[in-house]
């Protein structure tokens, strides 16, 4: 690392196997008011105690330096972003960050609708909002809650060019809603992404029984000729235009064609833990450090260590492979 004259870090965030991290996760709590089968398990979750939560100045403070270090995208997410009541002014201080980072957002929509106009003002680029079928009563089976026309409403308020939609694919539970998302999101000119379901936590996950993208595509197929775009190296989707165009559709899969190789993100947790990966077995306490009168430089140094022991890939599949002990929104989607 070095420093600029003008007193700016210089850290260039590259592992062990030449991957440049550009992208930093940053789940802004651990909380959620959904209860997606397949994100919590049966028994529930315990959350997070407050006091070890990252304040929005620890979060700021990271990210500035993070930027500093090459970081040029950051994803807000959790937990479910919108119950943190100071978000769109932790989104209005990030913004203010120079150089500044691509701002995006992820979440369930909930509340969206009234905040997708000052989060836009705050400086939000994008926003994904998740979304696994557009049947009521099946989203309430779902999540635990009867809120798809409050997620629709969230939706209708984002400007299409800037929105996706996740939906993630899970054999026997939301593959059949497959064929409708497509069709609803062409006609909202959004572009919709599914995600292989990942073993983290929430139902049940069997690699040999899980509905992989090649399944999800032949269903999708059987509606719409798929033709797959050219490689945009480092994007996590493949990304495939339905018919004549230009509408496209993405396929994130995680369990079958691993991106390892070209990932580029870290993650940061709401209680201030740094993961090199989802999968990641390890952490690196950066709250401790943040709290122990850090310098910018010590900040940096952690992303640093944390980048250099990042594994080649997430081994899912792999002989030994466990699946992480923190839930998916604990770690942060
Ligand atoms: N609450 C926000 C939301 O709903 O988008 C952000 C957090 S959520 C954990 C982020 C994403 O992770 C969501 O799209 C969710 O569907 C996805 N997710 C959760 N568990 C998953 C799993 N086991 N496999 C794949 N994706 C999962």
């Amino acid at each position: 690392m070095t420093v600029t004259a003008s007193g700016t870090l210089v850290e260039t965030l590259v592992d062990q196997y030449g991957r440049v991290h550009t992208d930093l996760r940053v789940s802004v709590t651990d909380r959620c008011p959904l209860r997606c089968t397949y994100c919590v398990p049966p028994s529930g979750s315990a959350p997070l105690p407050r006091a070890g939560a990252l304040t929005s100045d620890e979060i700021v403070r990271v990210v500035r330096v993070a930027v500093a270090c090459g970081i040029t995208k950051v994803r807000l997410t959790g937990g479910e972003p919108l119950v943190r009541p100071d978000l769109v002014d932790l989104v209005e201080r990030l913004a203010a960050l120079r150089p500044r980072p691509e701002l995006c957002l992820t979440t369930s929509g909930l509340g969206l609708a009234e905040r997708a106009g000052p989060l836009a003002e705050a400086g939000i680029d994008r926003v994904t909002v998740s979304l696994d079928t557009l049947d009521p009563d099946e989203y309430a089976r779902l999540t635990g809650r009867h809120a798809l026309p409050e997620v629709l409403a969230g939706i209708a308020a984002l400007p299409p060019g800037r929105t996706k939609v996740n939906a993630v694919m899970v054999r026997g539970l939301t593959e059949h809603a497959a064929p409708q998302l497509v069709d609803w999101a062409l006609a909202q000119r959004l572009e919709l992404r599914f995600i292989e379901q990942m073993p983290l936590g929430g139902s049940p996950w069997h690699r040999d029984d899980m509905l992989t993208a090649d399944e999800l595509l032949a269903i999708v197929r059987t509606r719409h000729r798929l033709t797959e775009a050219p490689d945009r190296t480092g994007a996590p989707a493949t990304r495939y235009q339905v018919d004549d165009g230009p509408a496209h559709i993405g396929v994130i899969a995680a369990v079958t064609r691993p991106f390892c190789g070209a990932c580029s993100r870290l993650r940061l947790t709401a209680d201030g833990q740094l993961r090199s990966c989802l999968f990641a077995t390890g952490e690196l306490d950066l709250r401790a450090v943040l709290r122990s009168g850090a310098t910018d430089e010590d900040v940096a140094d952690a992303l640093a260590r944390c980048v250099t022991s990042k594994s080649a890939g997430h081994g899912i599949g792999r002989e030994g492979f466990r699946p992480p002990v923190r839930l998916m929104r604990a770690i942060g989607g």
